[in-house]
């Protein structure tokens, strides 16, 4: 009888560590309930011509196979393909800090030691974040190897040249990019800027939720900008030919990459203070200084983005932006799977072309927004390559 109650107990205990992430995953990760509207015919119709694309999610975080539609969270590849979407930058979590906060956070804790612990990532990745950083990469690797062509991780203007070229024909075809929040990453190193790009990296951005070495986040305490450590970290990202994202980022730190960094820069996510005040959204200054750096800047869809869960939010943010800084520096920064409640996920994006054409947006400038400009800049962006 003891034995069998020891049987079972340990057998509740193996199925609880089995399920926690799975647990975690589909509470953090959540759609609104609310019906979305009705895609027009006229709106359908130019959503499935679109190049769509999306600057941020967090997909690899959570132990899902990306190849297999999910019952829970935002994005996998059957659900990129239902929504039309062909470039997806997914970027890599490598911790966070206990009782997180958009106000007020230290580096000291360590939610994603669990995360990795549950979901039974290696050993090197309990204590190393460039191993997190590595190890999430290779999922991403792994998946694109075993699609049959489906996903294609992209690093290079030939490799994208190339998708883009395939794509026009077969337009179940996805891309993927990849990138990282927050240099902490790094764990102190300059020569791990170098093990990001080998390992596939092409948009680092510089902060997540805390002050790390490189530079000060919103939602840190020190709220300064960039160290000397992370000056010489963006000389060599520019020198590799690496994209640097100020998601995250505190105003002086967005301030001092925009006069530092010569390359490419992107908001990969982010709201406007102008529908949705809060420290993790952008001024209309910021937004300016931006977009005259050349950069893009991808809205995002949940709550605090744009302060209301819904497609109108969205597309508010969306036009507010666009009216700041025109047609040519907008995208979509959607946050999936982010640990975000969003209103939509990622298959049904023709609400935002439907949505944008009823805000009055001409075509071609629906177009740009819904990832023209993101295929035009990382066109230009990513380091040349042979292969
Ligand atoms: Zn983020």
């Amino acid at each position: 009888m003891r034995r069998a109650s020891l049987v079972v107990v340990l057998l509740v205990v193996v199925a609880a560590y089995f399920l926690a992430p799975i647990v975690v995953d589909g509470r953090m990760n959540t759609v609104s309930a609310t019906p979305l509207p009705t895609v027009s015919p006229e709106a359908m119709a130019l959503h499935k011509s679109l190049f769509v694309a999306d600057l941020h999610a967090d997909q690899l975080l959570w132990g899902r196979d990306p190849l297999v539609h999910a019952n829970r969270g935002h994005v996998d590849i059957p659900r990129l393909q239902a929504g039309n979407v062909a470039l997806q930058v997914f970027s890599v979590v490598t911790k966070t800090p206990r009782g997180m906060n958009y106000d007020h956070n230290t580096g000291e804790t360590d939610n994603i030691l669990l995360l990795a612990l549950l979901q039974r990532w290696p050993i090197a990745t309990w204590r190393n974040l460039r191993a997190r950083a590595v190890y999430q990469a290779q999922q991403l690797y792994d998946a694109a190897a075993r699609s049959n062509g489906s996903l294609t991780v992209i690093t290079t203007q030939k490799q994208f040249a190339d998708f883009v070229a395939r794509r026009a024909t077969t337009p179940s075809l996805v891309g993927g990019v990849l990138a990282i929040e927050g240099l902490h990453a790094l764990d102190g190193k300059l020569e791990s800027v170098d093990t990001l790009f080998a390992a596939g990296f092409r948009m680092l951005g510089l902060t997540h939720f805390f002050d790390n070495e490189v530079a000060a986040s919103a939602h840190g305490v020190t709220h300064a900008g960039i160290t000397p450590f992370g000056r010489a970290v963006l000389q060599r990202m520019n020198a590799l030919g690496m994209i640097a994202d100020l998601a995250h980022a505190s105003p002086q730190t967005v301030d001092e990459a925009l006069a530092l960094f010569p390359g490419p820069i992107v908001v990969s996510h982010t709201g406007v203070v102008g529908t949705c005040p809060g420290p993790r959204n952008l001024t209309d200054v910021q937004l300016q200084k931006i977009a005259a750096h050349g950069g893009v800047i991808g809205i995002g869809y949940w709550d605090a983005a744009t302060c209301t869960i819904g497609v109108d939010a969205v597309i508010r943010a969306i036009m507010y932006a666009v009216k700041i800084v025109g047609a040519d520096h907008v995208a979509l920064g959607s946050d999936f799977d982010g640990g975000t409640h969003e209103p939509f996920d990622t298959s049904h994006l023709d609400v935002i072309t439907d949505g944008l054409l009823k805000a009055g947006m001409s075509a071609d400038d629906v177009r740009k927004i819904m990832g023209g400009n993101v295929g035009a800049f990382l066109a230009a962006s990513l380091p040349h390559g042979g292969t």
